[in-house]
């Protein structure tokens, strides 16, 4: 059987924090970012939420990768539109 930790809750200081999922919102370079089921702790009592730190550190380093894969894409796409335009007919040539 395993055994639950249970936190005393720093607000009101009766309840206890569990552990759950609550809906986390945050605003990265602009950008909202939702995350519906976050990990959490919530009390019991005041319904006061606790984000997981770790959690919180996890999704920083996802959003942080996220945000540097986005970049790379653009930059390569104009050297493959400009192959085609050499295959054209010049319509200044003479016969
Ligand atoms: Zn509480």
């Amino acid at each position: 059987m395993k055994e639950e930790p249970f936190y005393p809750c720093q607000e009101c200081k009766v309840g206890f924090l569990h552990r759950d999922h609550a809906f986390f919102f945050t605003v990265q370079d602009g950008q909202p970012i939702c995350v519906p089921d976050f990990p959490a702790w919530v009390c019991d009592l005041c319904g006061r939420c606790e984000y997981n730190s770790a959690a919180l550190t996890e999704l920083q380093a996802m959003l942080e990768t996220d945000r540097r894969s986005r970049r790379k894409p653009h930059q390569s796409r104009k050297i493959a539109d400009q192959d085609h335009t050499s295959a054209s007919v010049d319509p200044q040539q003479q016969p």
